[in-house]
């Protein structure tokens, strides 16, 4: 397959598995500029498989940029309801949201946190309505990445910026298992097996699970009663099965919020708004971060941690496999659509409320009493290595090896 077919079968996969697009569905498509020619082919793939309308909401790095550089506070703190409805109007008349990545992960390096994070509250706030339908899987929802320059040099600064790019896009068309016969088959095929693991782990329903390695990870985590293991497709609201990320390698479910003990220590460095982390470990006690220490990027990660109540406590526990696709690429992405499928991970922040057995119906408090984290954060950090054990403990205290040496054992 050469690289148009190749570029084509993505644009497919985006449209036709992603997001899965019905006759007569609106379709709002959020996109980088510099990824024009592959939106245009979405946007054609959207309207063949039957789309009413697509709606292209373009964005740049460069100009968010100059924007947090150059306004003042006050810009930051206020986020207009027409912002808000352009994306909530369109979730209310059960349109699908296609996000494509592919920013300089390095585009805000260096700018004020305070507007960053003023920023980021503001947002939050106004756009929860829309958040909290997305986490409950009341719309159709992907995230695609298409590889920018900026991004492409971060990943390989070795060699041409040219040579970079064709580099990301086949890195990422092999972690997409594109390249042989239909991609679209290929990937419900993927996606089978997924939810095959879930169903396997959802039945052992285990109470905590335990991780050890060699770095010094040494953790148990307690998981919510009911609670469900999703990967693969997800279903949303109206019934109709979807990708919400692609490429997705992990099975994931809820911790309990009081119940993480230990230290976790990364596997992968973090991108946290545009800034690394790198060498960080975690401590936790009652299922709160209580100590912390990172090589590089510690105030970043403190910020984050202090981003609200809930940010330093776990919203997601979730299973890869060391010899993922992705994590055959053997490269750091510096984009954790890519890099949290390359490894075991948690998420500090918000829990998904469809990891709990009628969970998408129950209000923030109700979820919290059961277990669940609630936070405007959902930040996915990577803990998984070669020599990574997960074992599983049931209620009445049968253990189960759930991976060992960094792969499925069960
Ligand atoms: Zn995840
Ligand atoms: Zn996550």
């Amino acid at each position: 397959m050469n690289f148009e077919e190749k570029l084509q079968q993505y644009a497919k996969l985006v449209a036709r598995c992603g997001v899965n697009v019905e006759p007569g569905q609106d379709v709002v498509l959020r996109c980088p500029v510099v990824c024009q020619d592959f939106a245009r082919m979405i946007v054609k793939e959207l309207y063949e498989a039957g789309a009413r309308e697509v709606i292209v909401h373009w964005n740049d790095d460069q100009i968010a940029r100059m924007r947090y550089d150059y306004a003042p506070m006050e810009v930051f703190e206020d986020f207009p309801q027409w912002r808000v409805d352009s994306l909530l109007m369109y979730a209310k008349k059960d349109a699908a949201f296609i996000s494509i990545t592919g920013t300089d992960p390095e585009a805000f390096k260096g700018v004020s946190p305070e507007k960053m994070t003023a920023a980021g509250r503001a947002s939050d706030k106004a756009n929860k309505e829309f958040y909290d339908m997305m986490l409950c899987s009341q719309f159709k929802w992907n995230v695609s990445a298409v590889p920018s320059e900026a991004w492409a040099k971060k990943v390989f600064p070795d060699v041409p910026v040219e040579e970079a790019v064709k580099k990301l896009w086949e890195a990422i068309f092999n972690t997409l298992r594109i390249g042989e016969g239909d991609a679209v088959e290929r990937w419900l095929e993927h996606g089978r097996i997924l939810n095959e693991k879930c169903r396997m782990l959802n039945a052992y329903q285990f109470d905590s699970l335990h991780y050890k390695n060699s770095i010094g990870t040494d953790f148990t985590v307690g998981l919510v009663k009911n609670h469900r293991w999703e990967g693969g497709s997800d279903t949303a609201a109206n019934g109709i099965k979807y990708f919400a990320n692609m490429p997705t390698e992990e099975v994931f479910t809820m911790p309990d919020r009081m119940r993480a003990d230990g230290k976790l220590v990364s596997a992968l460095p973090l991108c946290y708004e545009g800034n690394l982390i790198k060498n960080f470990e975690l401590t936790f006690e009652n299922g709160k971060v209580v100590d912390f220490k990172a090589e590089e990027g510690s105030d970043v990660l403190e910020r984050m941690l202090n981003m609200d109540e809930g940010a330093a406590y776990l919203g997601e526990a979730a299973l890869v496999p060391c010899t993922s696709p992705v994590a055959q690429q053997n490269i750091l992405f510096y984009n954790t659509l890519f890099d949290e499928n390359a490894s075991c991970h948690f998420a500090l922040g918000a829990c998904y409320p469809t990891n709990l057995l009628g969970g998408a119906d129950l209000s923030d408090d109700e979820l919290k009493a059961r277990g669940g984290n609630i936070s405007m954060n959902h930040v996915d950090f990577m803990v998984g290595t070669k020599d990574l054990s997960v074992t599983g403990k049931t209620a009445d205290g049968r253990e189960v090896q759930i991976f060992k040496d960094g792969v499925w054992a069960i």
